[in-house]
């Protein structure tokens, strides 16, 4: 047995290329858990929580990135989270009447639509960019937001089988003039294009590098665990009540006894009785 759930990172020696792999497992497992979706949400939304997990490790980011891709299909919209302790969280919304078919694909399932990348950071600017959902695939539709933002050449793959997902991702930091081998990045990225995404899924990261890159020089750091986690909390959801407005609240109240909210991503709910939201908006007054 090995780790299932981590990230790790390689370098090729004397090189600007570097590289993340991830695979999931007990993650998706806690993720999916939560809710019924059909095998092909699971599917894509597995591969968005991968993506989620390569792009953040390729950002010095203290903060989170999220990856939102929204369609005019059945499939509505997917969200994957991923902060920087490896935290992840997704959420699928879908017609719940649809039929989605165990392979369909992503343009099948999301439709016309777009895939909207955000980074919050803990300290500073938020920034979105957005790109729209034309590629046949999300590590398509990743890879020409890169290649249109101009950001470092990025190549991904992806792959999910419902019950893991794993991906690879590759980057070309800027080149040094004394670098001795410039054709390590088309060299590399050839050697990538030959995995097959069963391999990507069955295999250990070790085996997936050796398989790859044996004649090459490659440096492996720590890997590092990914969880589950969300990060709702009742003062969050207090706060949400705070600006819908105490009129509204006082509503739903008169009408409920009191108001349940539940966390969309780990369903726990919170509960606030009338007391409780007479006290969240007489401490807003003082
Ligand atoms: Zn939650």
């Amino acid at each position: 047995m090995f780790m299932r759930d981590l990230r790790q990172r390689f370098y090729f020696a004397h090189s600007p290329v570097r590289g993340e792999i991830v695979q999931l497992t007990q993650t998706l497992n806690d993720i999916f858990n939560k809710h019924d979706y059909p095998l092909a949400i699971k599917r894509l939304l597995g591969e968005l929580l991968t993506a989620s997990v390569l792009l953040t490790a390729t950002l010095k980011l203290e903060g989170r990135l999220s990856l939102q891709a929204r369609g005019n299909g059945a499939l509505k919209m997917m969200m994957a989270e991923c902060n920087h302790h490896h935290e992840i969280r997704g959420i699928a919304q879908l017609d719940e009447q649809a039929i989605f078919a165990h392979d369909a694909s992503l343009k099948s399932c999301l439709g016309e639509g777009i895939l909207v990348i955000t980074l919050e950071p803990e300290h500073g600017q938020r920034y979105q960019g957005v790109v729209s959902l034309e590629g046949e695939t999300i590590s398509q539709c990743l890879e020409s937001y890169f290649s249109q933002s101009e950001q470092l050449p990025t190549r991904l793959w992806l792959a999910s089988d419902a019950t893991h997902a794993a991906g690879l991702l590759l980057q070309a930091l800027p080149q040094n003039q004394d670098d001795e081998d410039e054709d390590r990045w088309p060299r590399v990225v050839q050697l990538t294009q030959t995995l097959k995404p069963e391999e990507l899924l069955e295999l250990s990261t070790d085996e997936v590098l050796y398989r790859l890159y044996h004649e090459e020089s490659v440096t492996l750091p720590n890997a590092e665990q990914v969880t589950f986690a969300c990060t709702c909390s009742r003062e969050n959801t207090a706060n949400a009540l705070v600006s819908i407005g105490q009129a509204e609240c006082d509503d739903i109240v008169a009408e409920q006894g009191d108001i349940r909210l539940n966390c969309q991503f780990c369903h726990t709910e919170y509960v606030f009785t009338a007391r409780d939201v007479s006290q969240l908006f007489q401490r807003q007054v003082h």
